[in-house]
C-alpha cells in the first residue's frame, strides 16, 4: 500500500488545547523558511520578545518562547530554580498541580503539597499555613488556571503571601495567558509559563515563559548546574538576548515562531482587555444555553474560568458516545474529564480564537440534538 499525503478535516476545536487556529496564523506558518540566525529571523525574535512582554504584561528582559510545548515550559522552571534539597510549596486542585510535585521531587527537591479539592481555586489560608510552618521553602508553585477542573486561582494573593515569606513564584499561566487578566508585573510573579495552543489560537509546541530579575538571581546563585542542558535557561539566554551576536544553542522552530509572531500581533491588535472581556462574553452566552438544557458548572461562579467550561455530564448519558457523535456529526471536539472528573464532566473551551458567538451556537446546538 501507497501511503499518500494527510488531509485532516476541518474540526471545531473547543476541548482543553489545541484550540482552534486563527487563519492568519497558518498562514503564517506557511511563509518561507529562513536561517534561524538570519538577521531578518532575528529582528523578527526581538518582535516576538516585545510581544510576549505585552502579552504577559512585564518588562522582564528574560521572556523568550520555549522551543517545545507547555510542559517544556513547565520543567524549565523547576530545573532552573529548584536545586537539590530545596523545599517546595506545592498548590494542588487538580492535574497540572500534581504535575509540578513531580517536577520538584525528580529535581531532587522536597515537595510540600497543599491539596485543595479539584473544581475549588488555591485556598491562600492552606498556602500561608504551609508556608508559617516551612520557614526554609524557597519557592511557591501553583496553577493559575486548572485546565483539568475549570477553576481560576487568586495568582495576585498568593504570590504576596509568597514574597511575605520570602519565596519565589512558579506559576503556570498555560490556560490563563490571553483568556484572563494575568499581571506578570503588578502581581509581582517570578517565573511564569504558558502554552501556545490555548487562548493565544497558535499551533501547539511553543512555550512562553518570563523570569523576574529575582528568578535569574537565584538561578545565578545556583550551586550546582541545572541537569537539563536542554532547558538550562542559562545557555539559551544567549540565543534569545537582544545583544546582536547570537550563538548557536539549538535550531529554533522557525515556522512556529513566525506563527507566534502572528497570533501575537493579532492580540496586540485587538488589546488583552478586549480579548479577556470576549472570552468571558462567549463563556457569559454558552452559560445561558447550557443552563436551559439542564446542565450545571463543576466550578462556583466566583472562580469559574470562562475559557475553560468544566461541566457535569447528565445522568444516563453515555459520555464517549456523545464525544463521538460530536465530532462524527459535527466535526465538533470537547473535552473528557480528566483524573477526578474522567467520565464525570465534559470541558468546553472557548479559547483564543473560539471565543466567539458562533462557535457558542455551534456547541449548543449540537450537544441539544445529540443529547436528544
Ligand atoms: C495544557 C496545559 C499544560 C501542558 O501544556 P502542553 O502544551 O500540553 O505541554 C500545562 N498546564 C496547564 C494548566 C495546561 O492547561
Amino acid at each position: 500500500m501507497t501511503i499518500t499525503s494527510f488531509y485532516p478535516p476541518q474540526r471545531t476545536l473547543m476541548g482543553p488545547g489545541p484550540s482552534d487556529i486563527y487563519p492568519q496564523v497558518l498562514q503564517a506558518l506557511s511563509r518561507p523558511t529562513i536561517g534561524h540566525l538570519d538577521p531578518l529571523f532575528v529582528g523578527m525574535m526581538d518582535e516576538l520578545k516585545q510581544l510576549l512582554q505585552y502579552a504577559f504584561q512585564t518588562k522582564n528582559t528574560f521572556t523568550i518562547a520555549v522551543s517545545a510545548p507547555g510542559s517544556a515550559g513547565m520543567e524549565a522552571c523547576f530545573v532552573n530554580l529548584v536545586e537539590p534539597g530545596d523545599k517546595v510549596i506545592v498548590c494542588r486542585n487538580g492535574v497540572f498541580g500534581d504535575r509540578m510535585r513531580e517536577n520538584v521531587e525528580r529535581c531532587g527537591g522536597k515537595a510540600v503539597v497543599v491539596d485543595n479539592t479539584w473544581g475549588e481555586p488555591v485556598d491562600p489560608l492552606l498556602v500561608e499555613q504551609a508556608l508559617i510552618d516551612n520557614p526554609d521553602a524557597k519557592v511557591l508553585a501553583f496553577v493559575h488556571a486548572e485546565t483539568s477542573t475549570g477553576a481560576l486561582s487568586d495568582a495576585e494573593a498568593l504570590a504576596k503571601l509568597a514574597r511575605q515569606h520570602d519565596c519565589l513564584t512558579i506559576v503556570d499561566a498555560v490556560t490563563s495567558l490571553g483568556g484572563v487578566p494575568l499581571l506578570v508585573d503588578e502581581w509581582q510573579l517570578d517565573a511564569v509559563y504558558s502554552g501556545s495552543q490555548k487562548c493565544l489560537s497558535c499551533v501547539p509546541g511553543l512555550s512562553p515563559l518570563t523570569f523576574s530579575q529575582r528568578a535569574i538571581d537565584k538561578i545565578q546563585a545556583r550551586k550546582t548546574p541545572v541537569q537539563s542542558w536542554f532547558l538550562d535557561q542559562s545557555l539559551v539566554l544567549g540565543y534569545w538576548s537582544g545583544e546582536g551576536k547570537r550563538t548557536y544553542h539549538h535550531t529554533a522552530p522557525v515556522n512556529s515562531l513566525y506563527a507566534l509572531h502572528e497570533a501575537l500581533v493579532l492580540l496586540q491588535n485587538e488589546g488583552l482587555e478586549n480579548a479577556w472581556q470576549r472570552h468571558k462574553d462567549a463563556h457569559l452566552e454558552l452559560r445561558e444555553g447550557l443552563e436551559k438544557l439542564g446542565i450545571t458548572f463543576v466550578v462556583d461562579e466566583a472562580s469559574r474560568l470562562p475559557q475553560l467550561n468544566a461541566v457535569y455530564i447528565p445522568d444516563g448519558v453515555d459520555d464517549a458516545l456523545v464525544r463521538k457523535k460530536l465530532l462524527e456529526r459535527y466535526n465538533l471536539e470537547i473535552g473528557a474529564g480528566l483524573g477526578a472528573l474522567g467520565g464525570k464532566a465534559w470541558r468546553i473551551g472557548l479559547m483564543g480564537y473560539a471565543a466567539r458567538s458562533e462557535n457558542v451556537a455551534l456547541c449548543l446546538k449540537a450537544l441539544e440534538s445529540t443529547l436528544k
